[in-house]
């Protein structure tokens, strides 16, 4: 029998369940066992409509990416077939062409994955094929942990609670010995066709290495050298103080359950420092946050678009804002707060922002430039390679104050405190903003401080304190 294996957000061979089951391994103890003929055929599909979405740097990101891929399934014996147009037609006419009777897939939960999925099953069945779901991007699939009545969790920390009690499966082994198809004529180009290389067009960001290889080694280096001072190091941005793994996380290029499965380990060896113990279990509080965040988009699809809780109108809500104005010097990281413009500027080069600034600028956004966070969100999701809909539009409601177990209306951050805190020497804001590279120590943070403003550094555009006032009637007015 002959199989599909179409990857989406899977992009690697090892921990990969659906793969398993399209090469009919899953759950078979003995690989290649007597009688398990299958052959599978590898095929991407790059779907113009997710694409005009993703932004040069996701795009070049992804061309990285399906470039490992394809290596890595060639080393095996196979190839990748790439194919570009609407997956509806596409994934039908592949299966049609190489005569195979099962499309296998990890489930995707996202709106337009599923109803994508859903389409493409119907197509799929109209020809007398399955659609084959198998396993998901994340631990525990969106949906699965609920509330003793049945209800969604709203609230992170009993999410967290009931999502570790849920538990998940161990990782599955990478699949020695499948058997690919070589990519049939009329498949579609290979990895490196002319489909692909246009992904690469003008990224303008300087592109990590890609593949799960590289996912690999990122995790192991974190593990030998970052879990054990994570707790303490991980809202530093002057530090490289986290795993750096949200990219490899969108793509699949590592799945979280295999994560999971090296913190338990490490958790559980008692010789570990206290550091470490500290450092296992806030990471997985933090993949648990990207759990309950893809949960949360499962149950209100429409929380990628509308506040789930109104306190923010969803027009301009300070009357007289000039958004358009606003969002153009933010972005530019040209604010006159070096820590806000620090980290737009670390986004526009590095398609990446350290976590604790990506607050910092979105709060800075909506309460003091008073722009609405979806203006903010959709920036973000232009520029950043882990751009993630889930993760992404849920962290711009939290700041907001109108997501899911959100910051307060009235928690604002203040740019230069947490400037001073979180980048105590100015070593960030030196690094990413040049025009202050001469500045010495933390009285970068406040360059209206000093005698003469650097040269090429703008003035502060607006008062925090000021704007700080404004917002907080503005909400409290709701
Ligand atoms: P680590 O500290 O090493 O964390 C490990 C992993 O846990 C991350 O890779 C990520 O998968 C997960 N994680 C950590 N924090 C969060 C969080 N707050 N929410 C959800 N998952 C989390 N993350 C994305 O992956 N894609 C996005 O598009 C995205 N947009 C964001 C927008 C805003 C406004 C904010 C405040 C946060 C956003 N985040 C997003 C979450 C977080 O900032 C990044 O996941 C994190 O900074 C990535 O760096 P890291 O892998 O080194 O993190």
């Amino acid at each position: 029998a002959r199989t599909v294996m179409w990857f989406r957000r899977d992009l690697r061979l090892a921990d990969n369940p659906a793969l398993l089951a399209a090469a009919g391994r899953l759950g078979t103890r003995e690989p290649g066992a007597p009688g398990d003929q299958r052959e599978v055929l590898a095929l991407y599909v790059l779907d113009p409509h997710l694409l005009s979405r993703a932004g040069a740097p996701r795009r070049a990101y992804l061309h990285e990416s399906l470039r490992a891929l394809a290596e890595a399934i060639e080393d095996a014996g196979g190839r990748l077939a790439v194919v570009t147009g609407d997956p509806v037609v596409e994934v039908p006419r592949v299966a049609n062409r190489v005569g195979a009777e099962e499309v296998h897939v990890a489930a995707d939960f996202a709106p337009y994955g599923a109803a994508r999925d859903d389409a493409v099953e119907q197509a799929l069945t109209a020809q007398d094929r399955r659609l084959v779901r198998t396993g998901s991007p994340y631990a525990v699939a969106p949906g699965r942990v609920r509330k003793g009545d049945g209800e969604p969790y709203r609230v992170f920390t009993p999410f967290r609670a009931a999502w570790l009690d849920h538990g998940w499966r161990a990782p599955v082994p990478a699949p020695d010995g499948v058997r690919w198809l070589e990519k049939p004529r009329g498949a579609g180009g290979a990895a490196d066709g002319e489909g692909t290389r246009a992904l690469a067009a003008r990224p303008d960001v300087d592109v990590p290495e890609a593949g799960e290889g590289a996912a690999r080694a990122l995790w192991e280096e974190f593990l030998d050298d970052g879990l054990d001072r994570y707790q303490q190091d991980r809202d530093r941005p002057d530090l490289a103080g986290t795993s750096r793994l949200s990219i490899a996380l969108r793509w699949g290029e590592i799945h979280p359950r295999t994560l999971l499965a090296d913190l338990t380990r490490l958790g559980q060896d008692g010789r570990r420092s206290s550091g470490m113990h500290d450092g296992v279990a806030s990471f997985r509080s933090e993949l648990a946050w990207r759990e309950f965040f893809a949960d949360a988009l499962w149950h209100t699809p429409t929380s990628a678009r509308t506040s789930l809780h109104a306190v923010v109108p969803e027009d301009a809500w300070v009357d007289g804002v000039d958004e358009d104005a606003a969002l153009e010097a933010w972005a530019a990281g040209r604010t006159g707060y070096p820590f806000v413009d620090a980290g737009m500027r670390q986004l526009a080069a590095a398609g990446w922002m350290h976590g604790r600034v990506r607050m910092v600028t979105a709060s800075f956004l909506v309460k003091d430039l008073h722009v609405r966070w979806q203006r903010g969100a959709r920036h973000f999701m232009r520029h950043l390679l882990d751009g993630d809909l889930a993760s992404n539009q849920h962290n711009w409601q939290w700041v907001a104050g109108t997501g899911l177990d959100a910051a307060p209306y009235f928690r604002i951050f203040n740019p230069v405190t947490q400037g001073t805190k979180f980048d105590p020497h100015g070593d960030y804001v030196r690094r990413w903003v040049p025009e202050l590279r001469d500045v010495p120590g933390a009285v970068v943070h406040e360059p209206w401080r000093l005698r003469e403003t650097p040269a090429g550094y703008p003035e502060r555009m607006l008062d925090h304190a000021v704007e700080r006032k404004v917002a907080l009637d503005a909400y409290g007015r709701r």
